[in-house]
This record gives structure tokens, sequence and C-alpha cells, in this order.
């Protein structure tokens, strides 16, 4: 693997919230590309403590967190003779997120990395994003913090990855729009009696990127790219007249930032997240990735084509988010991950999970009429009623 070398600068700490899953893979990988210019101070998972142990160990980590209290013997086990402090349970995992670094690339999946993440706010310079999660459920209060601790925020989301590094020169009065592109996942051209027969197999087979589960099916909803219009809503502070979002199937261009001269600047790379991961972990400067440059000549076509609200009506349920993202955001984001959880383990169809999400919406939404959550207390204690809300329609329906 070729290396590069970090001309006499001192190495980046790093702590890696969610190292075992695939945001958290391709950040290692490309520590261990670069190695002279990052040292891992922590490492957490969750149940895969095989995979943590392995990390451990290969990248010298301080300190190990798994999210599962069940699993401390086997991670201590694990790392037994080696120089490693180990922790388990949640508390492990925020005293991990609380560690003094340089860069926290938070990659844990769903409201489960909000906490962890808040704490890292505080504890590292710069902040890598990927959970967007965080935004959608408590975008208000993440972003205040961010502001009151001068941290600095990276998106890895790659749209929002590509749409920071078009904005980094612009006055927010120069932007008039930003458009995320949308693979359109494995399901685009299916008709909605079509979509209600499709498999777990085949929704879990993205077309262009490879991604932990939850994620891959949000992309195949479209949720994701919902979820992602409320994260960008938060990130750049924009509009929601401001926010767009276009289908494009091979995922070159991954957002599009119109000016109100008439330019259109657009960020492209192929779709491999080590692009964006390496932006946030280079930050400000650049890192050599295996990643090619593209070519457009040897693509031939790139195409676009617009939204079907209809058929993914799980964007219609993020367009009205977007309207009022503190009250609605957690509530959307809590009934997905229940009802996608619900679909993961073969309990309902597909076009159930938007059905769960817009009871729960609809049943939740009136009696929080007036009510703007900003504490992180109010937030998570509207997160668990979504949770439960959604765990009873799933019950009426086995
Ligand atoms: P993944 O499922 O592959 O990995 C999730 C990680 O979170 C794992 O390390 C797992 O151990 C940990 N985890 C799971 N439940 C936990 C819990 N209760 N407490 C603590 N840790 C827990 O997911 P991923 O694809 O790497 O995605 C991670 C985040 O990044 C998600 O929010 C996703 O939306 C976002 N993201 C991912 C991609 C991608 O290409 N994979 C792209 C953009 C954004
Ligand atoms: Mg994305």
């Amino acid at each position: 693997m070729p290396q590069e070398q970090n001309k006499g600068l001192q190495p980046k700490k790093i702590t890696i919230l969610g190292a075992t899953g695939t945001i958290g893979q391709n950040t290692l990988d490309l520590i261990e590309r670069n190695p002279s210019h990052f040292q891992v101070v922590a490492l957490t998972g969750n149940q895969n403590i095989p995979q943590l142990v392995y990390q451990a160990k290969k990248f010298k980590a301080q300190f190990v967190a798994t999210a599962d209290a069940d699993k401390y013997q086997d991670l201590k086990e694990g790392l037994a003779g080696c120089d490693i402090q180990c922790g388990a349970g949640k508390e492990a995992v925020l005293e991990a997120a609380s560690m003094q670094t340089d860069i926290c690339m938070a990659a844990i999946v769903g409201v489960a990395g909000l906490e962890p993440t808040l704490h890292a706010i505080k504890a590292c310079k710069t902040l890598a994003l990927a959970n967007k999660e965080c935004l959608v459920s408590a975008g208000k209060l993440f972003m205040q913090s961010v502001k009151e601790l001068n941290t600095v925020l990276i998106p890895v989301d790659s749209e929002h990855c590509g749409a920071y590094q078009c904005l980094a020169a612009e006055q927010p009065e120069n932007i008039q729009k930003l458009t995320l592109t949308a693979s359109g996942g494995p399901f685009r051209n299916l008709s909605e009696q079509e979509l209600q027969y499709v498999t777990k197999a085949q929704a879990l087979k993205h077309p262009n990127w490879e991604m932990g589960a939850k994620i891959t099916i949000d992309s195949a909803t479209l949720m994701n790219k919902g979820l992602e219009l409320i994260e960008a809503k938060y990130l750049f502070a924009l509009e929601v007249d401001q926010l767009d979002m276009v289908i494009h199937p091979q995922s070159i261009i991954h957002c599009l930032v119109s000016l109100k001269d008439g330019s259109v600047l657009a960020q492209m790379s192929e779709p491999d997240m080590r692009v964006p991961i390496s932006y946030s972990l280079g930050w400000p400067q650049r890192l050599q990735t295996p990643v090619a440059p593209v070519d457009l000549a040897d693509m031939g076509q790139l195409t676009f084509e617009k939204p079907d609200m209809e058929r993914f009506s799980c964007l219609a349920l993020a367009n009205h988010t977007l309207y009022n993202t503190q009250r609605l955001g957690p509530i959307l984001n809590a009934a997905n991950e229940i009802a996608v959880e619900a679909f993961l383990t073969d309990k309902i169809s597909f076009t159930a999970i938007v059905e769960i999400i817009e009871q729960v919406m609809e049943k939740m939404e009136s009696h929080l009429a007036n009510f703007n959550p900003m504490e992180l207390n109010d937030i998570l204690q509207i997160d668990e009623r979504a949770r439960y809300l959604a765990l009873e329609m799933l019950k009426l329906r086995v």
C-alpha cells in the first residue's frame, strides 16, 4: 500500500466513533495509507468484538469501547496482554468520545450517536460528521453547540462534503440554491405495484455505494435524501426553498450550488466514501487516496431525472418535516429507525416502512403542536415516544 509522508508535522490524534462500520473501516483504511499523519486515540463499536479488537491492536488505540455492556468480558479477553484500556456500555462510549483529540470521526449509525457526538464536539478540534441522524433529530441544539465551542465541523456525507467545498469561498448572499443528487437506489424504475413485492436482499443491493444496512435501506426508500435535505438545512443555514434534489443514477456529481450570477458549482468524484472521508481527515490539507479522478470522456454520459414523490413517499414526509425540523425531525428519524429495523428483521414489507412512519407522525404531530424541543432530554423523550408508537403500529400488523 503506498504511504505518504507527513513532512515533519505532528500526527493528528483521532477518535473514531463507530469504527467497525463502513465509514469507520474506510476511515481506518485511509489512516493505514497515511500512517505518519494520524495517531489513533480511541475506537468504539457495538456487537462485532473480533473486528474491534483487530482494529485496536492494528492501530494501537489507547482506549476501546463497545456500546454493548454484555460484551465487556469478550473485549477484555480479546485485548489481554495488550496495553489498551477498554470499557463497555453507554458510559464507556461517552468516555471514548470525551478524549481530547484533533479529529473525531462521528460514524455511529442512528440517534445512538447523538450523545457521544455531542460529547465529541467538546473534546475535539475538528468533528468529521457522518452521522446525519444527529442533525435530523437535534440539528438546532447540535449546531449551537458546535458554534459555542468553536469546533470545526466538516461534513462527511458525500453530498454535504461536496457542498462544503463548493461553498467555501462564497458569501451567503450569493447562494440561490443547493441541489443534492440521489442515485435513486435499486428501485428507481419500479412501479408502485412492483415496490410492494421487493425483497430485503434486493433492497440491500445498492447500485453504486457500499454502505451499512440502515443507510442502504434509507437509500432504497429515498428517505436518505430526505434526511440529507434536513441535514443540509442545518449545516449550511439554508431556507427550505433553497434546498432541492435531483436523481442522478451514476452518483458522480454529488451536489450543485447555484449562485445568483447564473453560475452552478458542482463537486464530482467516483462514488467512493474515501474521497469525502479523506477531505474531513486532511482538512485544511488534502490527503492522497487510491481513488482516481473521474474521467468524463470515459464515462460517456451523466443523466438526471426529477424525483417521484408519489412512488417514494418517504420524500414527501421528509419534505413536510423540512418546514418544521425542530419539532418533526426527531419523530421522523425515530419512526424511520424502527420501521427500517423491522424491515431488516423480516417483520414488515418494504412499502410498510413509509406507512409506519406516516402513522407515527400523524399521531404525534398534533400533540406537539407548539413544542419545539431544544433541550437534549426533551428531544430524547420525543424520540422514545415515537419509537414506542412505531412498535405499537408494528404489533397491529402481525
Ligand atoms: P454501519 O452500520 O456500517 O456502522 C455503524 C457503526 O455504529 C458500527 O461501528 C456499529 O458498531 C456502531 N453502532 C451501532 N449501533 C450502536 C449503538 N447503539 N451504540 C453505539 N454504536 C453503535 O453504518 P455506516 O454505513 O458506517 O454509517 C454510519 C453513519 O454514517 C450513519 O449515520 C450513516 O447515515 C452515515 N453515512 C454513511 C455513509 C456510507 O457510505 N456508509 C455515507 C454517508 C453517511
Ligand atoms: Mg449521502
